[in-house]
């Protein structure tokens, strides 16, 4: 199976982060950007680094932008042109279309005109790291809905020693532990009565509320 190509519209922080990652993970990229500069700076990372205004649908069919599989808009701080430039995107048949939004109703509105994924790279970011300050134990937060998450979290020290009966997770907190992490091993149908040792990190699936309580009973 042929490689995804990528296309990555806007290169501030964000859009010329993802489009260097995914040229050194070996896909082919276009980057794209209306400031030459920005288009400069990300030239010597990508496949191809090309000056364009997103909002000129001629110059986006022009680029063949409909080729590729994938296209991430990371126009941040002009909402005007992020919305255009989806629009034109779908009109033009992009398969699928990642989009940085800038709140929840500039979102709302990059839904309703098609874009295919909606992210919002600082409020998770900050959400993680409000995580980590809650509770260093945790390594990893992942939103699957605005009310569930999946967290990673390093035993802590009150746990060690105690096996999943004992600690009784899943009555106290209605969470439910999907996996024990042992160095790089995952045990996904980790054993209820084995005393959890210092290393390992456990995978929980729980509602947001109810994990941040037992993440605060362990900080
Ligand atoms: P970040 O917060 O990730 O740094 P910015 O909003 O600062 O994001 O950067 C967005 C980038 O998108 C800028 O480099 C800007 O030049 C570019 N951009 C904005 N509008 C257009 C447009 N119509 N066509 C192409 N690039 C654009």
């Amino acid at each position: 199976m042929a490689k995804k190509q990528f296309a990555v519209i806007g290169l501030g922080r964000f859009g010329s982060s993802v489009a260097k990652y995914l040229s050194e993970m070996g896909y082919e990229v276009l980057a794209v950007d209306d400031n030459s500069q920005r288009v400069q700076d990300v030239a010597h990372a990508v496949t191809h680094a090309v000056i364009a205004d997103s909002t000129d649908e001629e110059a986006m069919s022009a680029l063949g932008i409909r080729n590729f599989d994938v296209v991430v808009v990371a126009i941040g701080q002009d909402i005007q042109s992020s919305i255009l430039t989806t629009l034109i995107l779908k009109d033009l048949g992009v398969p699928s279309i990642i989009v940085k939004a800038q709140n929840e109703l500039h979102g709302k509105v990059l839904s309703k005109i098609g874009a295919d994924k909606v992210i919002y790279p600082e409020r998770d970011m900050g959400l993680r790291v409000a995580h980590h300050l809650i509770s260093p134990n945790i390594l990893e937060h992942i939103e699957l809905s605005p009310d569930y998450s999946i967290v990673e979290m390093k035993v802590p020290s009150a746990m060690v020693g105690k096996n999943l009966i004992q600690l009784d997770i899943r009555q106290k907190y209605e969470c439910n532990v999907l996996a024990v992490k042992k160095n790089n091993d995952m045990d996904i149908t980790p054993a209820p009565n084995v005393p959890l040792q210092p290393d390992d990190v456990l995978v929980i699936v729980g509602r947001n509320g109810q994990l941040t309580k037992l993440e605060q009973a362990y900080a």
